[in-house]
């Protein structure tokens, strides 16, 4: 049967309102294309609403917490105190509705139209967003992730990390599933408010996917935090038999905790959008399959962001959001995202900086020859004057004859705001020689990246 309904025109229907879908959606308005945004839900999308920007604020909520700790070594008497988390959270989803208000304005301003429902690809290369149509020369896929959780007995009893932030009290005590960035983010900031942590980690190391100093001196400072760590394990099921949950993990042992948080990894959000019978294929995980230009196998239909599962980070979508559509209607044909040396943090406790190779994967790219690797490992100055100290760890992967910087790995105070300056030296092609030639910014912990010996 024919579909009679009217028909938008426009140059490009975007399908998502978070990072990737915003930041394209703008950057091909600015260049005078007719765009309409699809969004169901508050704008800004994970990142602003249960990602990125709730996350640091609780970060900066736990390093205030850790200050006012270590007062009492610089000469402060700070008298009893206590911690407000239902205002905590009543500041900060002020704070991320405002943002949701800026990021329409930005739309309005830029003359982006947005439709609120869900979007779908028709067969015949239209856009549904409820009863209406729209035919567009691009379709951009931006839908996102949203996280996965395990399928044991009682996983209901348990949140994810968007359950995290709705929270409106701080949970006595928590157990957090998972090994990854969210799982160490979530279980550092919960124990510097006050919470009893365990994390349950079903392989032997936090953070795999990064280079193994990293997890090793994490996995230090928990258990220094006083945070529990079960390796090797994972959560069998969930009960609540009283106030308690009652989480049995697969080798038996029993853990007693008031809420259950899995951090174990996120799906994309592919479902109903009619991507088979439009053409558009899905990879064994379900992520939109693009090629290096964000183009899907269907001709005029593209996708960024974490529906792709290609380094899920903020600025990833937003670059190669922007990046297509200097080359959809900018007139920029070779633009595109390069993928290799994205820098990124992990807000733990202390957090983590890196960029580029691991030590594991320069050794597979290059061949343990021509690797070398030159490591740090100290006390910070802040910690001069107090009695409990943490360590400070770097590493620098080097190759070739040359001595390439293609890793740069930080963990210790100020990681998170040391490695956006070093990732433009790896980019650039520096070698150890450059490193070395940088004079010093004295006293710092920066500093020990280039007098490394
Ligand atoms: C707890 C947590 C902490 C994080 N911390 C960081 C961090 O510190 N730094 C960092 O860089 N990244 C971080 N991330 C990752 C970051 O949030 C994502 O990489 C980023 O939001 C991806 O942007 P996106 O545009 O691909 O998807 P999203 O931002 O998820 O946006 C997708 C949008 O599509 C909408 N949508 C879904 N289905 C449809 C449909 N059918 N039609 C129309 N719209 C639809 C959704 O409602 C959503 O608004 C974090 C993520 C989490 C969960």
């Amino acid at each position: 049967m024919t579909d009679t309904t009217p028909t938008l025109q426009c140059d490009y229907a975007v399908l998502g309102g978070g990072s990737g879908g915003i930041a394209s959606a703008r950057r091909a308005a600015q260049y005078g294309a007719k765009v309409v945004l699809i969004e169901p839900d508050r704008l800004g999308g994970t990142c602003v609403n249960v990602g990125c920007v709730p996350k640091k604020l609780m970060w900066h909520a736990a390093q205030i917490a850790g200050v006012l700790a270590d007062a009492a070594g610089y000469g402060f008497s700070v008298g009893p105190h206590r911690h407000d988390w239902a205002a905590l959270v009543a500041r900060r989803e002020a704070y991320v509705r405002r943002l949701n208000g800026i990021y329409r304005d930005g739309l309005n301003k830029d003359g982006v139209q947005l439709l609120n429902g869900y979007g779908r690809l028709l067969p015949d290369g239209r856009v549904a967003c409820g009863d209406v149509r729209i035919a567009a020369r691009h379709v951009l896929i931006a839908t996102g992730g949203r996280p996965r959780v395990p399928t044991v007995p009682g996983a209901e009893l348990g949140i994810d990390s968007n359950g995290f932030f709705a929270l409106s009290e701080r949970p006595a005590s928590v157990v957090v599933a998972g090994g990854g960035y969210i799982a160490v983010e979530l279980a550092g900031l919960l124990q510097a408010l006050g919470a009893e942590v365990t994390l349950v980690v079903r392989g032997e190391r936090l953070l795999n996917a990064f280079d193994a100093m990293l997890g090793d001196e994490l996995r230090a400072a928990c258990s220094h935090h006083g945070i529990t760590l079960r390796f090797g394990r994972q959560v069998a099921s969930v009960t609540k038999p009283d106030e308690a949950l009652r989480i049995a993990l697969d080798d038996g042992q029993v853990l007693r905790s008031e809420a259950l948080i899995w951090a174990t990894g996120r799906q994309a959000n592919t479902e109903g959008l009619g991507l088979a019978e439009a053409g558009v294929a899905v990879d064994a995980t379900g992520h939109v399959i693009v090629d290096e230009w964000q183009d899907t196998g269907r001709a005029g239909v593209h996708a960024v962001g974490d529906v792709c599962g290609r380094v899920p980070l903020t600025p990833v979508a937003i670059a190669a959001g922007r990046r297509l559509s200097d080359r959809l209607f900018g007139g920029q044909s070779d633009r595109r995202l390069d993928y290799r040396n994205i820098p990124s943090v992990v807000f733990s406790h202390p957090p983590i900086g890196t960029v580029g190779l691991s030590e594991a994967e320069a050794i597979d790219c290059h061949g343990t020859a021509a690797v070398k690797v030159y490591r740090t490992r100290f006390k910070a100055l802040y910690y001069g004057l107090l009695e409990v100290k943490q360590d400070s760890a770097m590493k620098l992967v080097c190759v070739g004859p040359e001595e390439r910087v293609v890793g740069v790995h930080v963990i210790g105070v100020g990681a998170d705001e040391m490695v956006q300056g070093f990732a433009v030296a790896v980019r650039m092609g520096a070698t150890k020689r450059d490193f070395d030639d940088t004079v010093a910014i004295h006293p710092s912990s920066a500093e020990e990246l280039v007098t490394m010996r």
